[in-house]
């Protein structure tokens, strides 16, 4: 899956548990009886929200046996019978635990050693938690509203749609029947392979059986969908589907989508597994996407966009996430994990993957200079004492639920990156796609993967890994000595508190005498470098530098001759130091005092979120001064630039331009700059795309950040309104984004009464909540309303509105934040509270340091 990023860039111990411990075996089903095919048929009526379905499953029974168990989920089953070849025959007595989602067929007899057929009718519900199979609705441009019945199974949820055997190792191949409303789209894994009359209105539309794969890879949509022509990619037909009306918005997932395809199946070496692409847009999505075999869906702002309105960022993401998915198809659909702890290799890779992908796609949009932000987010969770490894046990569904995060994507890709970058990037590609062959159609652990990797390189793989992948946290690496004469030492790095473990950890430095490579194994090893050292040079590393004082000066004189990446990282190491009270906030602001002049746009906004951060911790008599240095250190930019792009300039300029407004008018507090973004915005509302969309967003940035109660009611108007996805969130964000207390609690009413989409739903109280002026008040809301509000997040994402709360610093409600969720822990969040109430930790202590010493600094 690709998880929904985090609104803002911001950011094991073990759960306490005092009931026993689940383990994995727990929620294994037992190994007597294995299925190798599922003929399944289903007729969902989209008006009921119900379904009735059939299954018949070629299973080996490989002992005797006189009960069968499989998974079920709020489904009902009747008729359940076995059946072998010999046409003997044995009736079933189903027993449902809904608690266990799991379901015992009582057999009449018992069952012999060999193939049988399992026949089971069954009846379900369409649900609203964009879980399982689950309703999605959308008007359309006439007005209409249309219902869509569609599937989200991973991890677990493909039990609510069919009794199945739904853990990851039992893989099988599927043939899917769906008997709909004739008129109405029917897509599933296969082609659609014939289609006939089932009386009544209705039709049978069968599909081509899928490759053999597992159980939440296989996916269903029905409903008013409109379907692009095919595009032939190499003999793989490629469509999207998609809600009436947005046609218009298909073109360049359809672009992306092709480049895609070609490339991995280049980069793998090994021709797509699937037989047709089909990328689906969903109105009502829990998550980024899904990468079902061949019938990928997504979240409808991952897939649809107009490249004329939309900005760099929201064009990348769609890039991305397609990217992301169609890496799947190989690393994930074609070779699975045996089981859910190894769903981060997965992720990881995809998403590795995808910026490899995308990376030459547009070259120029610099990606892994992008995804410095996604390893430092990564970092903030890892510098915790409540990260977790990478690997972790898994036994329940949440557990499993719970490892979509950024260790697993984020932390998970920036290892690989590094090992890739240490390895050589064609030894690994060629180890990845040697991996990919021998375990075709099977299921694998990291050690597969490791061990590819070893015999193509000749490095010892598991030992590197094995360090960064079972123990959590990352390595402080310290940089002393002279020319000729450096020493590198490792020790954890901690916001809070100390860590003592130690990484074998692969270093790239550079020097007057070129770049160098080593794999530091104990505590500390001496270089014979020369002058002008860069420690973890490329930037790919995952961890951090602290150079010695000496060491340090001179690094930040020559910090406009480092690579735009070696940039980021230094700031970022900068202000990780700040957090962790290692130096002051001065420190931080004499280092970026000097870089008016930068250049790349990834750069300014990690100066300008540790700004950020201070200006959120900044008394009120102190925040005049942090504004003037703001506007200080941008005019340079900002007089270059203005508010116009320059014929021929390319995307990362016009961002940056972007960028700069947003700073001066939101941040630096220019009214100039906020007369100006309201004329703009203006402009942009009565010309659209005359207005550059870099600008326009900017411009309602500023407008909103200043914004009054008018202003809150026309951008919810405005994005109720919008046929495109961007556009209906960029208003809704800047609705919870205007600092007005009647349009925060009209807002989080509106949540909490169902007006706002589920699947937006929980990111908006996460800004709202993470809202300088409004957070408070939103606060309060939320604990008067606290289950109500919970009933209206995918329960997936209900951990995801504790997002933001590192920003309420505020000692009292700080307290109270922790207090409360305590006595209100969020299924399957634990683990994530506990992270996002450390790094509140981290963030009242800089207020405690920061807020009374600031005003001097400035
Ligand atoms: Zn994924």
């Amino acid at each position: 899956m690709a998880a929904r990023r985090a609104p803002v860039p911001s950011t094991c111990s073990p759960i306490e548990e005092e009931r026993p411990v689940p383990s994995e075996a727990d929620y294994r089903l037992p190994r007597t009886v294995i299925p190798s095919h599922y003929e399944l048929t289903l007729t969902p009526d989209l008006g009921e929200a119900s379904f009735a379905g059939h299954v018949a499953v070629d299973v080996a029974v490989v002992e005797p046996v006189s009960e069968i168990v499989l998974n079920t989920a709020e489904l009902t089953l009747h008729d359940a019978t076995l059946i072998n070849s010999d046409g003997q025959q044995l009736g079933a007595t189903v027993e449902t635990d809904e608690e266990a989602e799991r379901s015992t067929l009582r057999l009449d007899g018992t069952a012999a050693a060999g193939a049988w057929k399992l026949e089971i009718s069954f009846d379900g519900i369409l649900n609203d938690d964009l879980r399982g199979f689950y309703r999605s609705v959308y008007t359309d441009p006439n007005g209409v509203d249309k219902t869509i019945a569609t599937t989200q199974f991973e991890a677990t949820e493909a039990r609510r749609a069919f009794p199945c055997w739904d853990e990851p190792d039992l893989k099988a191949t599927y043939g899917v029947t769906l008997i709909v409303d004739d008129g109405l789209t029917a897509i599933s894994n296969g082609a659609e392979a014939e289609r006939t009359d089932a009386g009544g209105g209705k039709v049978a539309v069968r599909f081509v059986d899928t490759i053999k794969m597992s159980t939440y890879l296989v996916a269903f949509i029905v409903g008013e969908l409109d379907v692009t022509d095919p595009i032939d990619v190499d003999g793989i037909p490629l469509r999207i589907v998609y809600p009436s009306g947005k046609g218009n918005l298909t073109g360049f997932a359809l672009d992306a989508a092709a480049h895609s395809l070609r490339y991995y199946a280049e980069y793998y070496d090994i021709p797509y597994p699937g037989g047709k692409m089909d990328k689906i847009a969903i109105p009502d999505f829990a998550w980024g996407a899904m990468e079902n075999m061949g019938a990928v869906t997504y979240r409808e702002t991952a897939l649809l966009v107009d490249p004329h309105r939309a900005t760099q960022t929201e064009m990348m993401r769609v890039a991305e996430v397609i990217a992301h998915e169609i890496a799947h198809m190989w690393f994930g659909d074609l070779v699975t994990m045996k089981w859910w702890n190894g769903i981060w290799l997965n992720e990881a890779f995809a998403t590795f993957a995808s910026m490899k992908c995308i990376d030459a796609y547009r070259p120029d949009w610099k990606l892994w200079l992008t995804f410095s932000s996604d390893r430092v987010h990564s970092m903030e969770t890892d510098a915790l004492a409540a990260t977790r490894p990478i690997e972790v046990p898994v036994a329940s569904p949440e557990e499993a639920n719970a490892m979509f995060d950024s260790l697993t994507y984020e932390k998970g890709a920036s290892v690989l990156r590094m090992l890739e970058q240490y390895l050589g990037e064609e030894v690994f590609r060629l180890g990845v796609s040697n991996y990919l062959k021998e375990n075709a159609y099977g299921n694998t652990d990291g050690d597969d993967l490791w061990s590819a990797l070893a015999d193509a390189s000749g490095e010892p793989v598991k030992e590197i890994m094995d360090s960064w992948i079972f123990q959590g946290g990352f390595p402080l690496v310290g940089v002393d000595g002279e020319p000729g004469d450096y020493t590198l030492t490792q020790q954890q790095f901690r916001y809070l508190g100390e860590g003592d473990q130690l990484w074998k950890l692969p270093v790239v430095f550079r020097s007057s005498e070129g770049e160098q490579r080593m794999l530091i194994e104990g505590g500390s090893a001496s270089v014979a470098a020369g002058d002008d050292l860069v420690v973890n040079a490329g930037a790919d590393g995952f961890y951090r530098v602290a150079y010695s004082p000496e060491l340090r000066a001179g690094l930040r004189k020559r910090l406009p001759t480092l690579s735009g990446e070696e940039r980021y990282a230094a700031i970022s190491d900068a202000w990780a130091d700040v957090l962790k009270g290692g130096s002051d906030a001065a420190d931080y602001l004499r280092l970026v005092a000097g870089l008016g002049s930068e250049s790349e746009v990834d750069v300014w906004q990690r100066i300008l979120a540790g700004l950020s951060e201070l200006d959120r911790i900044a008394p009120p008599d102190v925040r005049p001064a942090l504004q003037a240095f703001v506007r200080d250190l941008v005019a340079e930019r900002a007089d270059a630039m203005g508010w116009k792009p320059i014929g021929g300039e390319d995307d990362r300029t016009r961002k940056l331009r972007g960028t700069i407004i947003a700073a001066l008018g939101v941040l630096g507090d220019d009214q100039e700059t906020q007369a100006t973004a309201r004329l703009v915005f203006e402009e942009s509302r009565s010309a659209e795309g005359l207005v550059d969309a870099e600008v326009a967003n900017a411009a309602l940035g500023v407008v909103a950040a200043n914004g009054d109660y008018d202003d809150f009611e026309r951008f919810l108007a405005i994005s109720n309104d919008s046929e495109v996805p961007q556009e209906v969130v960029k208003f809704l964000r800047a609705a919870a984004s205007v600092p007005d207390q009647a349009a925060a609690e009209k807002l989080f009413q509106m949540i909490l009464d169902g007006d706002i989409r589920r699947q937006d739903a929980f990111w908006m109280v996460a800004i709202m909540l993470g809202h300088r002026e409004n957070g408070p008040r939103v606060w309060e809301m939320m604990k008067e309303s606290w289950d109500a509000m919970l009933e209206q997040i995918p329960p997936a994402t209900g951990r995801r509105i504790l997002e933001l709360i590192p920003n309420r610093s505020e000692p009292e409600i700080a307290a109270d934040i922790a207090a409360w969720l305590a006595d209100h822990p969020i299924k399957g969040g634990e683990m994530f509270a506990q992270q996002q109430l450390e790094l509140l930790k981290v963030r009242v202590g800089l207020r405690e340091r920061e807020a009374n010493r600031l005003g001097e600094a400035l």
